[in-house]
């Protein structure tokens, strides 16, 4: 990696979290010229991608002093998009086909996941710039510069304080679980559970279990509880009060209803539609709350109803900005290549190759963003879920700090996926109509070079 030409000036910069953000983020500061410690609480990379059959005591998280899992991965865990728009842009996540130890499908299982960022931190030496078991427990700005406090896990009585020109936050968001409230729920005498604490479905056998949310995670853990549970039904938010609908599955036991109306104290749950259940336990498949327990910005920034606030472009809070800047916040499309072009922009602000508007600016566009989406009635929660607007965005971002905007196949293979996976959500991962995309993703990987030959064929299964 050879620093950029160009460098204006090279700073020493804190990466929080070694995940698929941290990781990108270190190599994009690191080609920018500037020197990168990241920290990180697990002992190897790759996030959220590390699966633990532990969970939580708090099935629901509910505690603050519980200690805390970062992983939200079940053991079954296949990703919920195509590996050829996933994986960074100069490191394709295609399949080692010779290497019968990988899993070589489309959509891989979690392992496949962490292999390959283990694959891309080893080809860009991040490993040498990170310090493991050590977790951030605060930030702060002081005089000028920013102070990291972390703890080793070998002596956690010992604190070490850095100061550090920079902090880039690049911690995950799916590890505080969202809580949907449900009328009643109180007195309900069943067992409760968020899908963060989810792993395998033994624990449901013979149950009567009812899954909140139906979108990916909702729509794997229904079908997996299925498999040992007597019955599965999935409240889903999206559907009209009548909808009652019995699922074609092999095990035959799976249901899909509008919401819950309520939870009674006799163990039923009631939905929208009219039906009861007597159910053993609730799922919920509700979705995370951002948090960033370690941050100390003597109340500049905050975070109300899941807007984490005030974020220029979801990256820099003007007052703070550049010295701190979030990777990877906005949910849902495609992950990996935002991180790397919002990486890129961090670097390149930085470094001082570009410059942000002055912060009365950049607060003055925060405001017209969040009147715009009160005009389209966009709840504030989904403040950082940009939808269709995502593709918009990361051109935005890309044309800010001089990098090619993102591919079109990539946008319409998430596209595609995300309609297959409402369409068929039992299937959606080994049936699909899209070879033409696929077909044009390696022939890009193969003209930019990354790839040395192009596939005859495309493997549609694996381990
Ligand atoms: P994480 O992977 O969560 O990494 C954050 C890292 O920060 C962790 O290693 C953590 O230990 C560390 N950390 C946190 N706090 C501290 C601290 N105080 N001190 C030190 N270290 C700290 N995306 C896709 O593209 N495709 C998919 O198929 C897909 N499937 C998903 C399935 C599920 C169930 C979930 C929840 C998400 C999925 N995603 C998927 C989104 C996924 O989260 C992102 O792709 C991505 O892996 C997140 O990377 P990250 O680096 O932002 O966060």
């Amino acid at each position: 990696m050879a620093p950029a030409q160009n460098l204006v000036s090279s700073k020493h910069v804190a990466v929080i979290g070694a995940g698929a953000s941290g990781l990108i983020a270190a190599r994009e500061l690191h080609r920018e010229g500037h020197t990168v410690v990241v920290f990180e609480r697990e002992k190897q990379v790759g996030g959220l991608w590390i699966y633990s059959p532990k969970s939580e005591s708090d099935p629901l998280g509910l505690d603050p002093t519980r200690p805390i899992v970062h992983s939200s991965v079940y053991e079954s865990l296949r990703t919920n998009l195509p590996r050829e728009c996933m994986g960074f842009r100069d490191f394709p996540f295609v399949p080692c086909v010779d290497d019968f130890s990988r899993d070589s499908r489309r959509y891989p299982s979690h392992r496949e996941v962490l292999a390959y960022l283990q694959d891309f931190a080893r080809e860009f030496k991040i490993e040498e710039m990170v310090r493991f078991e050590t977790e951030v427990v605060r930030v702060e700005p002081v005089d000028g510069k920013w102070r990291v406090r972390s703890k080793n896990s070998d002596d956690l009585s010992e604190e070490e304080m850095v100061r550090f020109d920079a902090v880039v936050v690049c911690s995950g968001h799916y590890t505080e679980p969202y809580v949907a409230h449900i009328p009643g729920i109180k007195s309900w005498p069943g067992k409760q559970i968020h899908s963060h604490n989810y792993r395998v479905p033994g624990p449901f056998k013979n149950e009567v279990v009812v899954v909140i949310g139906n979108f990916a995670s909702g729509a794997d853990i229904s079908r997996d509880v299925a498999k040992v549970a007597k019955e599965v039904h999935v409240a889903s938010r999206g559907s009209e009060a009548s909808t009652y609908e019995k699922l074609s599955v092999p095990t035959n036991n799976l249901w899909i209803h509008s919401e819950i109306e309520t939870a009674c104290d006799d163990g039923s749950i009631v939905f929208k539609n009219g039906k009861a259940v007597h159910a053993d336990t609730v799922v919920y498949c509700t979705g995370y709350k951002y948090k960033f327990p370690f941050l100390e910005t003597n109340g500049y920034m905050s975070i109300d109803d899941n807007r984490v606030e005030p974020l220029y472009k979801h990256v820099f809070p003007p007052a703070l900005a550049p010295g701190l800047s979030f990777v990877g916040l906005p949910g849902m499309g495609i992950q990996f290549v935002m991180f790397e072009i919002q990486s890129k922009w961090v670097a390149a602000v930085l470094s001082g190759r570009v410059t942000l508007p002055a912060p009365e600016k950049m607060m003055e566009d925060l405001i017209a963003s969040y009147a715009m989406l009160e005009a389209l009635g966009i709840p504030k929660r989904y403040t950082h879920k940009l939808g269709k607007i995502q593709s918009n965005y990361l051109d935005w971002v890309a044309e800010e700090c001089g990098c090619q905007p993102v591919e079109p196949w990539r946008t319409q293979q998430v596209d595609r996926g995300y309609e297959r996976l409402v369409s068929n959500p039992e299937n959606y991962r080994d049936e699909w109509d899209d070879d033409d995309l696929i077909k044009e993703a390696y022939e890009d990987f193969a003209s930019k070079k990354l790839i040395s030959f192009l596939p005859s064929y495309f493997p549609k299964s694996g381990r």
